[in-house]
């Protein structure tokens, strides 16, 4: 698509001796909008500052943007807190290992219950909720749907849930609620020391 410069946005720059800008682009031949960059154009701020850039969720502010840049200091500490991939690095597929899959993906209790299921119907039609969807991803991942076969996956997951290497549901759940916590408390304090760049539209 071909694009134009359709006008630029500035701010001043902390130290108030240069400015900050970004240009923004508009379609050529149907409508469509794009931004550019943000450049701090002043030589003392841009060995102080690298911008970040976040996107607004919920209603747009007043100045319209979809996203909100911040000047953050040069070197301030990256988030080293606790984090799911961290803890459990290796993602497993459920064509690469369906009761590891299971196993990452359910509680013990739902798993239980999936299995009654299956162990009181007659195909697999019958399921429902998690039995059927765990079914389903079966199908996708296996290409069957033979009960037995999903029975089988479901009480070897159950048989290996707690001594499984890679992080069972509930073992995942406790690290991601401690990263979400960990970082929401990162970002308040990060908050303090960045600067909203307020551009003029
Ligand atoms: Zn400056």
């Amino acid at each position: 698509m071909r694009m134009e410069e359709s006008y630029t946005s500035y701010a001043s720059c902390p130290c108030g001796k240069g400015k900050i800008f970004q240009k923004h682009y508009e379609g050529v031949d149907w409508y469509s909008e794009e931004d550019g960059p943000v450049t701090i154009d002043c030589r003392d701020c841009n060995s102080k500052f690298v911008i970040e850039e976040e996107s607004r969720s919920g209603p747009l502010l007043s100045d319209h943007r979809r996203n909100a840049y911040y000047l953050t200091p040069i070197g301030y500490p990256r988030y080293e807190g606790p984090e799911v991939i961290k803890a459990f690095p290796k993602i497993t597929y459920t064509n690469e290992n369906f009761v590891g899959w299971l196993i990452e993906n359910y509680t013990e209790e739902s798993l239980n219950n999936a299995l009654n299921q299956i162990n009181n119907a007659s195909s697999s039609k019958m399921l429902k909720g998690i039995a059927a969807q765990i079914s389903n991803i079966h199908k996708k991942a296996c290409h069957s749907v033979r009960l037995n076969k999903i029975k089988e996956a479901i009480e070897l997951s159950i048989l290996q849930y707690n001594s499984y290497n890679n992080g069972n549901y509930l073992q995942r759940q406790q690290v991601l609620l401690k990263e979400e916590i960990a970082r929401s408390t990162y970002k308040e304090e990060k908050r303090k020391h960045q600067i909203l760049i307020e551009f003029d539209r």
